[in-house]
């Protein structure tokens, strides 16, 4: 069974099609999205590679890899991989040569999605835990009505928050609002500034939503230096900065899904986890 899900903007599974497949194949690969990236689950590469590498310092180093927004951090985690152990960092190569991607750095922004491991797969595969023993017409039974009553419960969570941004969001947006004080911020123009950290320098540009650091582009929610820069504009609102995506109005509807695609197999009865994420870059449906 093939499994085509995506995120909303609570981060919660949102299922697009599910299907069963004779066998896998290259037709079943480029079924759901022809040409799109391909990213591979960290969690999983941390995993397998723990058994043949040890080492605390390596695994640090592998993490700072994939969490790095920015190339040139990117860069310095995989010289770390390298003077460490050389055949980890040959490993690493090699998932570059496969067009593997797994560091946000290299991140497609179209997908609005920074998540580097498969977790929603897992999710989704706990979720059918229960049918996994049944015949295949149950299965897929089993799933239409646990879409029909999860979609049920979905649609009327948003009646019970009452603010327009999702929980998430302003949960994310209290925590980093408690250490701006810290962030130094240079006004260049009512929409650009130079925001500063402990030496670091990011630059914020609020017209095109671009924030030097690549959070924003990348997960379409802004980042601390864009944030801190907003709340030293007198009078500006953060909400007002905060993408479709995450408004409660939006949220039932299918276009405002996040639109990064996991796909989960089901090989016989047990479950297997693909590393291995489409991603639908379809570009922008929220205009209508
Ligand atoms: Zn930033």
């Amino acid at each position: 069974m093939a499994v085509a899900s995506v995120t909303n903007g609570c981060n919660r599974l949102f299922l697009v099609a599910y299907d069963i497949l004779e066998s896998e194949n290259i037709e079943f690969w480029t079924w759901v999205y022809p040409s799109v990236e391909h990213r591979t689950c960290v969690r999983h590469m941390h995993k397998n590679s723990k058994k043949k590498f040890h080492g605390e310092s390596l695994q640090r180093s592998v993490w700072a890899a994939a969490r790095s927004y920015k190339v040139r951090g990117y860069n310095t985690a995989i010289e770390d991989i390298k003077s460490i152990n050389i055949r980890a960092y040959n490993l690493i190569e090699d998932l570059g040569k496969k067009l593997e991607i797994w560091n946000i750095s290299q991140f497609n922004i179209v997908c609005k999605c920074d998540y580097i491991t498969n977790n929603i797969s897992e999710s989704f595969n706990a979720w059918v835990a229960e049918a996994r023993e049944r015949p295949v017409l149950d299965i897929l039974d089993t799933i239409r009505q646990k879409i029909v009553v999860t979609m049920d419960k979905r649609r009327r969570m948003p009646t019970k928050w009452k603010d327009d941004i999702v929980p998430s969001v302003k949960k994310y947006v209290r925590n980093l609002s408690r250490g701006l004080a810290t962030y130094e911020v240079r006004h260049c123009s009512d929409s650009k500034a130079e925001v500063s950290y402990k030496g670091q320098r990011c630059e914020v540009l609020l017209t095109y939503g671009i924030w030097s650091c690549r959070k924003w582009q990348v997960s379409r929610i802004p980042c601390v230096h864009a944030m801190a820069f907003i709340f030293n504009i007198r009078g500006a609102k953060w909400e007002e900065y905060i993408d479709l995506y995450f408004l409660v109005e939006k949220l039932g509807l299918p276009t405002t899904c996040r639109l990064l695609l996991f796909l989960t197999l089901t090989n016989g009865l047990e479950m297997v986890n693909w590393m291995v994420y489409f991603l639908y870059c379809q570009g922008d449906q929220l205009e209508d």
